[in-house]
């Protein structure tokens, strides 16, 4: 694996040497190209920081183009969506860019090729072309209408643009070699009528560009230097070479191809997000438990934390499927430096310190985090009723279990050391409150006698907590590789993927979260306030991350 170290990974070397040879008079031009047809996922990511990342280190600059030239998939929600995941993701593009805004240009790039003889006006239908065009293993035929007359094709293609035929009577073709052993160079379609209203263009086309045809030109007409994109279109490279050589554009932007991103337990398609999406399996398209952008965020992964994971994968020609714990353990070093500790407890177990005065309300400092003081301490209230955790109590607890149990003494944190005394039951005999003591010189959680106390406890005061429901989730698919065997991936759904928990008790100073601000409720995992919650009625928190990789333990 290439890392960010040393020299880079075998794209950045490349562009070393184009710079260091003037080529492109030392000029370095990306851009990361979108089709509006669906939200950003973290395989986008991977593509994002490549191409904004090479144009940062070498002084140049990355277009946002929106590569938008198939009117019926494109809408302007994803075109917003897209614009804000990029600027989130940390990096500047000014006004993006769009391939319609090119529509009249191509269409004069066509017209050139008509008139270069070197595309024609074909009126196969379209089952008709597929026959023609061959197999793998097979050639293809030439199209009886291959040979039209300059003239012809130039009053046909004018017509389709006029609106005069119906989709899929005409397509206009580039004229290459219909036995070509790479099937994109046998007569590739170049426009197609499409009676379709675009975003941007409304009803002024109805014909439209396909991809290869768009996406060289595009990159020739932005001046971009290198084109990068992923494996799926080396075979495509020979056609992009072709449309930029026969026809006069500004440059001959270089095309270079890497390895897309694959992560174990989850899909990085569009399609396949999708039918998670529309079958209802997820929330929406940011369900946090998804791997979209939007999803991610909303479930408190940083910017950060996602370059950092990019950085760390690395670039290359191999294809290969990274493992989830990689972007988690990236997730957890950024939120252990930058997230403020709180207190919180998920599965409340009322404790009520019998000594403590009644109607007393003290106020105690907690340090915001362990390490760092400038992050400050926040007051935390404490009073005769707390809540506990109901797993930090163990009525007949192993030798090994340092938490509470009757007569067992524990620190609480912040606070005091206290022991249990009495557990109260109800008629099922399930424990529903533990009755303590506590010993007032223990404050701040010190043994002024030194006594030794092992455990530690988060709690929450009883009389001053916010109560929320807290959302864990888990890994979308329960197999590594959900698509394998070509099986449908719907089947590995986990189906624990989603735990909701309600009635959770957290400290009162959580009541100023905002979204995306995320914090480690101690000892328990990193939690966001969720940016959808209003509609609950009270807050809800997702957790983000645990505070260890558990799934390591299960397979290691
Ligand atoms: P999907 O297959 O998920 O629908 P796509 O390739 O159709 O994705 P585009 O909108 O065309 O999505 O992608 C924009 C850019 O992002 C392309 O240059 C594409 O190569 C790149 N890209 C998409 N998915 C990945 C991935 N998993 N890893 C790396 N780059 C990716
Ligand atoms: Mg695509």
């Amino acid at each position: 694996m290439e890392t960010e170290t040393g020299k880079g990974h075998f794209i950045e070397a490349i562009i070393r040497e184009d710079i260091k040879n003037h080529k492109n008079n030392g000029r370095v031009a990306t851009r990361f190209p979108p089709e509006p047809n669906g939200y950003l996922h973290i395989g986008h990511a991977k593509s994002i920081c490549l191409n904004f990342g090479m144009a940062g280190k070498f002084g140049g600059k990355c277009n946002l183009r929106f590569d938008d030239s198939n009117p019926a998939k494109e809408k302007q929600v994803y075109i917003d969506s897209i614009q804000s995941t990029v600027h989130w993701l940390g990096f500047e593009f000014g006004t993006p860019y769009y391939a319609s805004d090119y529509f009249d240009r191509l269409y004069e790039f066509a017209v050139e090729l008509i008139q270069k003889g070197k595309a024609y006006v074909c009126s196969l239908a379209p089952e008709e072309i597929r026959e023609y065009r061959g197999t793998l293993t097979e050639p293809g035929k030439n199209s009886p209408f291959r040979d039209r007359s300059v003239e012809e094709n130039l009053d046909l293609f004018a017509r389709m643009k006029a609106g005069e035929f119906e989709e899929g009577r005409h397509t206009l073709r580039a004229k290459i070699d219909m036995a070509s052993p790479n099937i994109n160079l046998r007569d590739p379609i170049i426009y197609r009528v499409k009676k379709a209203s675009h975003p941007r263009t409304g009803t002024r086309w109805c014909i439209y560009p396909m991809y290869d045809f768009t996406h060289s030109l595009s990159d020739a007409l932005e001046g971009i230097t290198h084109s990068l994109c992923s494996l799926e279109f080396e075979d495509h490279r020979p056609l992009y070479d072709w449309i930029l050589d026969v026809l006069d554009t500004p440059c001959h932007p270089q095309q270079i191809e890497f390895a897309r991103l694959n992560i174990n337990y989850t899909v990085l398609s569009k399609r396949k997000l999708q039918k998670l999406v529309e079958e209802g399996h997820v929330d929406g398209w940011d369900d946090p438990r998804l791997p979209t952008l939007e999803g991610i965020r909303r479930r408190g992964y940083t910017p950060e934390a996602i370059r950092n994971f990019c950085d760390l994968i690395g670039v290359s020609k191999k294809d290969s499927r990274v493992d989830m714990g990689l972007l988690e353990s990236c997730l957890r070093d950024d939120l252990n430096e930058r997230a403020p500790r709180a207190m919180a407890v998920l599965r409340p177990l009322k404790l009520t310190i019998e000594n403590y005065p009644e109607g007393l309300t003290e106020t105690l400092e907690a340090a915001n985090h362990p390490q760092k003081e400038e992050m400050g301490k926040r007051p935390l209230t404490f009073s005769r009723e707390i809540f506990i955790e109901q797993d930090d109590f163990m009525e007949d607890p192993p030798k090994k279990f340092f938490r509470l149990g009757p007569g067992r003494e524990v620190r609480l944190r912040y606070a005091y050391l206290v022991t249990c005394k009495e557990v109260v039951k109800d008629e099922t005999g399930r424990v529903t409150e533990l009755i303590c003591t506590y010993d007032p010189a223990t404050k701040g959680g010190n043994t002024p006698d030194g006594r030794k106390v092992k455990g530690t406890l988060h709690w929450v005061n009883a009389q001053d907590c916010l109560e929320a429901d807290v959302r864990l989730y888990d890994r979308l698919f329960k197999d590594e590789n959900p698509e394998q065997d070509k099986q449908d991936f719907i089947e590995n759904l986990n189906p624990a993927s989603l735990e909701e928990l309600k009635g959770c008790k957290l400290e009162k100073s959580l009541g100023q979260a905002l979204p995306e601000k995320v914090y480690q409720f101690e000892r328990l995992g990193y939690f966001c306030l969720d940016s959808k919650a209003g509609a609950v009625g009270r807050p809800v928190f997702n957790r983000t991350v645990t505070l260890k990789d558990t799934w390591a333990k299960l397979s290691g």
